[in-house]
Parts: structure tokens; C-alpha cells; sequence
């Protein structure tokens, strides 16, 4: 089965700015944190607000302490006027877009215009916009309100934001029909349109459509509605406990898209769940492939073998290949596989590499859960079904890893040792912080760096078996390429992870900085890299080979295009197209060297 993913779906931009506030003021506010009735209208997002001890405000106190965030959809003026009055630090979350309305329905009411506003009764964003136009604000909210509309002098028309276009059309044609001469603004939001719009054309291209989001959601319930209406069968989820799988089957397409208020997490676990179900359509080749990439992916032997091609690479481009050390049950399995000095050493950094890349990661991974429900839930999952498998294979990976260094020769082994305490030194907690005791990783904006170094010195350093007072300048050039396509990575997984990161309190690059200049940031590496690569190789200074490191700074330069824009429920894709960024490298090093001689 063919899983299509709506262009549109989850948090829109007012959205994800109000929980970005919510989550920014659970770290930084002194006092108690409240949202100003529920944020937004999604079970999940709810509990993950309550577990981060921002509690739901519903009625104003005459006196109050603490810091109150009003939400995307805004509130009348007298309820901030009340909240300011009572003592809070307010935050006003209240999207641009609704205040472009309140604003149109204030201005126009102070100029003696009628505001017809067309929204859901009751709705918190309604409220707002009535309270802006005071008692010059008539709300339509369905086709029978029309019969009781009284005669109009002077009026505007306005939109609650997340109405369906064609029916604001339709019921300002009849109001303007009745009452010629009204000025219509149409305030319907450009995501809610967009959203909607895309929605009609996935319902046409697929044989179903699951829709996820709250039910107290209004946008999201719209979207049901229009799928419906298309005549495609719908299934609305709120989370993937309420997929019913069985419902999928004999479906070849099924198209899925989301609310406003959904966050990615929900919409990443529901479509892997789909994505995963055995009734599908797609060739046994297809469906054995995708389960291969899944496992690579979960059990981060997907890492691995990035390090392990980056060090592979290293290895062919540094020079001569040395012979290996002489560790009896190496050099006995070398004869067994009948390998040269040479090939045992190639076998042994690539092996040090990836066992060390493997270990390390996955130990950060099983300590540090928090982050990962949210980024990668399977992933999560995986991780703590199999807690003990992978505890054993981390502590194995270590051994193998320090053997390997071992017989490579005492500088590999003690580069490799000193790396070593130090990932270990990375998560636990000992430089003393203004909230508690923090760890290497906890130092904001780090953790790319720290990873860029640690690979380069297992991929690169630790293989070639030297002191690095005595590494020449065309391999500390090559290390510092290393160092900086490492880095490039990290920032980029980093941004897939954004959300989860930000809900964890943690500061990565990604949050510090903004993901797009982030993703500047790595297009100006990638073109310093190209520059570098070529300029140092056209001067005779390194390796021809070395001019090879254009090709993944320019692949990376490529993805930060895909990651700007929409990257919901597809981390495992972008995980293997940044670590295939290795792959690429190293097939392009086998066969320059080949060619080159
Ligand atoms: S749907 Fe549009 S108006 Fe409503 S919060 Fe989102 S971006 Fe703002």
C-alpha cells in the first residue's frame, strides 16, 4: 500500500509560534505557567503541556501570580485587560492572522460599520473577534442564521479563520444579495485554504484518507467533512489507537493528512503505523526492502555504516595503506580470510570505527529517551523493546572497537581510549549549572560539535596510527574535512529532531539559531568544503582524492533544500538520505582511487 502524506499537515505557523512560546516560558518564567484555556485542541500536545507543568487557566482571578499565554486564537480585549489587571505576566500567542482580523473588525466598528463575522458559534477565536467588534458584531454561523440577520446600513464581512472557502463564498453572495453593498474581507487563513484545497486534490489521487487531529478540532473536523464530501471513505484518528487497520485493507493508496493543532509526533506514529500494516499491496521485494531500511534505521546500524564508510574513505585517502598490528586473533582471522596486512588493516579501522560510532550512539539513545518519543516514536520503542539486546551489543561494539584500536597500535589505542571516557564523560552530569548539575551535552548549541570531533578522531585520527604531533599538514586538512561533513550531518538530523528537542528543553543549533539559518549555515560549509577540497588539490598541497570531498558537501548542500520544507513522519528518509551522503563519499574515494591509481 502506497502511503501519501498531505504536503500540509500538522502545526501551521500560528500554532507551533504559541507552543514555541508555551514551551520557551516553561523554562525561562519565574512562577507558575497557564495557558489561557486549553492551547490548542489536541489531547496529545495537552498532556505533553500538563507533564511540562503548564496548567490550563479557565476563569481570571481578581488577583493572580505567575505568567498566562494566550493562544493562537486570541481573546476579547477585556479578557487581557482582566488578566493584566489581576497581576500575570501576559503572553500574547494570538496568531498575526487572527489579529489582522480582530484589528479590521475594531478599526470598523469604531467607524460605525456592522462586522458580519461568519464563524462557529462558541468558538474561542469567534469570541475574540466578536469582543473586538463590541455591539457592533453579528455572528453568522450557519445557513438558518441568514433568515434572522436584521436590515444593514454600513457592514463588513469577515471570516473566522479556519472557514471553509466555498462556504464563506457562498453565504456572503447571499448576505450581499439581500444587503447590496457590504465590503467583504476575506480572512479565511492561507493554511486552512491551502490545507483544504490540497485535501480535495489528495482525496482525488488516493482510495482513502485518514485524518488525524483532535475531535474537539475544528479545522480538523473540516477536513473530514471535505474528504467525505468527495465521496472517499475517511477514517479521523485522533491518535494511531484509534486506527482501525483492519478498515485499510484492499486499499492500494491511502492518503493521510492533518489539523493545525496536530503535532508531527502524532502524525509521524499514525503513518507508521499504516506504513507498517501487512495488508498492503506493494511487491515482497518492496516490502522486504522497506523493512531492511527500517531495521538499519532502528537499530542505528544505519550509523554505523555512515562511520564506517567515512572511515574507509579516510583510510584510502590518507595515503599508502599501512600494514595492521599484530594481535594474534586478528591476524588468525586475517589468514583464515586469507587477507593481506594491508586489507586487515582497512578491516580493522573500518571495524574500530563502527563498532566505536555504533556503541556510543546508541548508549546516548538508550540514556537519553525524552527527546526521542517525540522525534522518532518507533525508533523509541524499538530502542526500549529491546533495552537489554542492545545494552549487551553497545558493551560487545566497545570491546571490539578498543581490540581493534589495539592492534592498529598504541596511539590508535590511546586516541581511542581518550575519546572514549570522554563520550561516556558526555552524558553524565558533573559541570555545576543555575537549575542543577548539567552534562557536556547539555552545554547549548554543542552537540553537533562535540559529535563532528569524536567521529573525526574514530574515523580519521585514531586509524592512521600516529601521534598527532607527527600527522602532516595534508592529513590534519583532511581531518578537518572530516570534522566538518560530520558537522554538517549532526545539524542537519538536528533539525529533523527540532520538534522533540524544543518539547525536552534542549538547545541545539536548530533552536538556538532558527532552523533556516541553519540550514545557511550548512550551504555556506558545504561551499567553503567545495572550495577548500578544490583549492587545496589544484595546489598540490593533498591527495587528488581529496577533491572528492566536494561530492557530499554538494549532496548535503542539496538536502538542505528538502529540509526546508515539509520533513512530518519522514525521518527515517532523511536520516538515510544524510547518511547515504557516507556511502556516496566512499564509493566516489573506491573509485577515484581506482582510476587515479
Ligand atoms: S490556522 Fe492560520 S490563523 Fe489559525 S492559528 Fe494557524 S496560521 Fe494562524
Amino acid at each position: 500500500m502506497r502511503v501519501e502524506l498531505a504536503q500540509v499537515a500538522g502545526f501551521c505557523m500560528g500554532v507551533r509560534r504559541a507552543m514555541d512560546m508555551a514551551l520557551d516560558a516553561s523554562m525561562h518564567a519565574n512562577g507558575p505557567v497557564y495557558t489561557f484555556g486549553p492551547l490548542i485542541h489536541n489531547p496529545s500536545a495537552l498532556s505533553l503541556l500538563e507533564a511540562r507543568g503548564i496548567r490550563i487557566l479557565e476563569d481570571i482571578p481578581a488577583r493572580g501570580q505567575g505568567t498566562v499565554i494566550i493562544r493562537a486564537h486570541g481573546v476579547p480585549p477585556q479578557a487581557k485587560e482582566r488578566l493584566d489587571r489581576a497581576g500575570f505576566e501576559v503572553i500574547d500567542g494570538t496568531c498575526a492572522r487572527v489579529v489582522k482580523v480582530q484589528m479590521l473588525a475594531y478599526s470598523h466598528a469604531r467607524q460605525g460599520y456592522t462586522c458580519v463575522l461568519i464563524g462557529d458559534r462558541g468558538h474561542p477565536e469567534v469570541k475574540g473577534i466578536m469582543g473586538h467588534a463590541g455591539d457592533r458584531g453579528i455572528l453568522i454561523s450557519s445557513e438558518a442564521d441568514l433568515e434572522g440577520l436584521p436590515p444593514l446600513g454600513k457592514y463588513i464581512i469577515l471570516a473566522q479563520t479556519t472557514q471553509d472557502r466555498e462556504y464563506f463564498d457562498n453565504l456572503c453572495r447571499r448576505i450581499l444579495e439581500r444587503y447590496p453593498g457590504g465590503k467583504v474581507f476575506n480572512t479565511i487563513c492561507n493554511s486552512t485554504n491551502k490545507r483544504q484545497s490540497e485535501v480535495r486534490r489528495l482525496a482525488d489521487r488516493v482510495d482513502a484518507v485518514v485524518v488525524v487531529g483532535g475531535r474537539q478540532s475544528a479545522n480538523t473536523r473540516r477536513l473530514a467533512e471535505i474528504v467525505t464530501e468527495s465521496g472517499r471513505p475517511c477514517m479521523a484518528v485522533e491518535t494511531e489507537e484509534d486506527l482501525e487497520l483492519g478498515w485499510l485493507k484492499g486499499f492500494k493508496r491511502v492518503g493521510v493528512t492533518a489539523g493545525a493543532s496536530t503535532p508531527n509526533w502524532v502524525i509521524n506514529r499514525v503513518l507508521r503505523e499504516i506504513e507498517a500494516y501487512p495488508g498492503g499491496s506493494e511487491s515482497a521485494f518492496m516490502r522486504w526492502s522497506l523493512r531492511a531500511l527500517r531495521f538499519l534505521h532502528e537499530t542505528n546500524l544505519c550509523t554505523a555504516l555512515a562511520g564506517a564508510a567515512l572511515a574507509l574513505s579516510g583510510v584510502l585517502m590518507s595515503g599508502p595503506v599501512p600494514p595492521a598490528g599484530d594481535i594474534v586473533p586478528w591476524r588468525t582471522m586475517a589468514s583464515v580470510l586469507s587477507l593481506s596486512s594491508s586489507a586487515l588493516y582497512l578491516v580493522l579501522s573500518t571495524l574500530m570505527a563502527a563498532c566505536f560510532i555504533f556503541s556510543m550512539h546508541t548508549l546516548n539513545r538508550l540514556i537519553d529517551t525524552e527527546a526521542s518519543v517525540y522525534n522518532d516514536p518507533l525508533k523509541a520503542r524499538f530502542l526500549e523493546a529491546h533495552q537489554g539486546t542492545f545494552i549487551t551489543t553497545c558493551v560487545l561494539s566497545l570491546l571490539i572497537s578498543l581490540t581493534a584500536a589495539w592492534a592498529l597500535g598504541p596511539p590508535s589505542f590511546l586516541i581511542l581510549l581518550a575519546v572514549t571516557m570522554l563520550g561516556v564523560l558526555y552524558s553524565v552530569p558533573f559541570i555545576p549549572g543555575w537549575k542543577a548539575r548539567r552534562a557536556l551535552k547539555d552545554l547549548p548549541g554543542t552537540k553537533a560539535l562535540f559529535v563532528a570531533m569524536a567521529w573525526a578522531v574514530v574515523a580519521f585520527l585514531a586509524p592512521l596510527g600516529r601521534w598527532p604531533l607527527s600527522i602532516d599538514f595534508a592529513n590534519w586538512c583532511i581531518f578537518f574535512m572530516v570534522a566538518v561533513l560530520v558537522f554538517m550531518r549532526s545539524v542537519l538530523l538536528e533539525v529533523i529532531d527540532v520538534q522533540g528537542d524544543k518539547i525536552v528543553g534542549r538547545e541545539t543549533l536548530s533552536l538556538i539559531l532558527g532552523e533556516h539559518k541553519v540550514l545557511d549555515m550548512v550551504r555556506l560549509l558545504a561551499g567553503m568544503l567545495v572550495i577548500a577540497s578544490v583549492g587545496l588539490t589544484l595546489a598540490g598541497l593533498v591527495s587528488r582524492l581529496v577533491i572528492l570531498f566536494s561530492l557530499p558537501a554538494l549532496w548535503f548542500m542539496w538536502l538542505t533544500r528538502t529540509f526546508a520544507g515539509h520533513r512530518f513522519g519522514q525521518n527515517l528518509k532523511m536520516e538515510l538520505k544524510v547518511e547515504a551522503g557516507f556511502i556516496l563519499f566512499l564509493i566516489s574515494v573506491v573509485l577515484g582511487r581506482s582510476l587515479m591509481g
